[in-house]
């Protein structure tokens, strides 16, 4: 049965707060939606967490989950919970309440207003440490000017219509998913509403360093291909500065001077080989990224659900 309103909770490892969240959240939902469903994709926790769901759906049939066959990241989760959801407008959020529920009922107006999509922007990120912020400012403004999207403050907190869903999960079915890139990218009426990012609720962030580099690479080479770029230009740039040093070498001989030393030969070659080096791995990223997509395997798989249709495109 479709309902107004689904809205989709990825969550890794969240046992811990999940009743608190799935409490606030369904007070919200009661007061903003005529009818509506929260569904948490569990993606492959290992402390219980799909237990919770199960026994909240037991108590209140609402409440739904999808359990993925192991951990494949919130992208994935988004993914899984997007294309499972039948409400009419589909709200995405975490499940540490760092996207503040009480902003539900302001996004589901502008959405009754006419929006199709309705982002949740950032308005300060006093939550982050200064290490945290700097790296996320460097990221948006590499980000923006290599795709031409501008996602300073974007969040995964967002509210799609019906429409966007089913372009987000059928006309775009590729593998490296960006929530936040193809939200941006698909283009219909769109509004932001900021909120303050609240501390999370308990536990810690579930991102290491390392995965937020990776991250940053995958979500910027499937958005622009800009980089590649950089190879050509710096092939020039290198010609340029041989033709120098080459009438600098041809003029020392003629005019009887020594010829520059053989540091100069062996700095030249470093420097070339280290930008060979760098553009073959710029070149090897997107290589790689096509590997990703030819071979064209499933974003995640679903182990189980709770009191949801299982999707037949899903493998059980
Ligand atoms: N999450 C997930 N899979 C992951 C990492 C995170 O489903 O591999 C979920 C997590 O449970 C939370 C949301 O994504 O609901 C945001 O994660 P987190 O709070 O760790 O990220 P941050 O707020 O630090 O960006
Ligand atoms: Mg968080």
């Amino acid at each position: 049965m479709p309902c107004e309103l689904s809205i989709v909770i990825p969550a890794f490892n969240e046992g811990e707060g999940m009743s608190h969240t799935l409490d606030v959240v369904k007070t919200v939902a009661d007061e903003a939606a005529t009818s509506y469903e929260i569904i948490i994709v569990d993606d492959g926790s290992s402390d219980g967490t799909s237990g919770v769901v199960a026994a909240a759906h037991a108590i209140t049939p609402e409440i739904k989950g999808i359990v993925l066959s192991r951990q494949f990241g919130k992208e994935a989760a988004l993914y899984a919970g997007l294309r499972h959801a039948s409400g009419n407008a589909v709200i995405t959020l975490d499940a540490d309440l760092q996207h503040p529920p009480t902003l539900i009922p302001e996004m589901l107006e502008h959405w009754r207003k006419g929006a199709e999509i309705v982002h949740g922007v950032k308005r300060d990120r006093h939550a982050d440490s200064l290490l945290q912020r700097f790296a996320a400012s460097a990221y948006n403004a590499v980000f923006s000017r290599l795709s031409g999207f501008n996602l300073r403050g974007s969040s995964d907190f967002k509210l799609l219509d019906r429409r966007v869903v089913d372009v987000l999960t059928q006309s775009l079915p590729e593998y490296g998913r960006f929530y936040r890139g193809l939200s941006a990218w698909v283009g219909y009426r769109q509004v932001s509403v900021p909120f303050d990012v609240a501390p999370r609720e308990s536990g810690e962030s579930r991102w290491g360093g390392l995965g937020l580099v990776r991250y940053a690479i995958r979500t910027v080479t499937a958005f622009s291909s800009l980089p590649l770029m950089i190879v050509p230009i710096l092939g020039l740039v290198m010609l340029v500065i041989a033709i120098i040093l080459g009438i600098e070498a041809i003029y020392s001989k003629v005019s009887g001077d020594a010829i520059s030393g053989f540091a100069t030969l062996e700095i030249t070659i470093l420097f070339t080989g280290s930008l060979v080096m760098i553009g073959l791995g710029v070149i090897g990223q997107y290589l790689a990224r096509m590997f990703d997509e030819i071979k064209g395997r499933p974003v995640c798989l679903v182990s189980r659900v709770i009191g949801l249709d299982s999707s037949p495109d899903f493998q059980q």
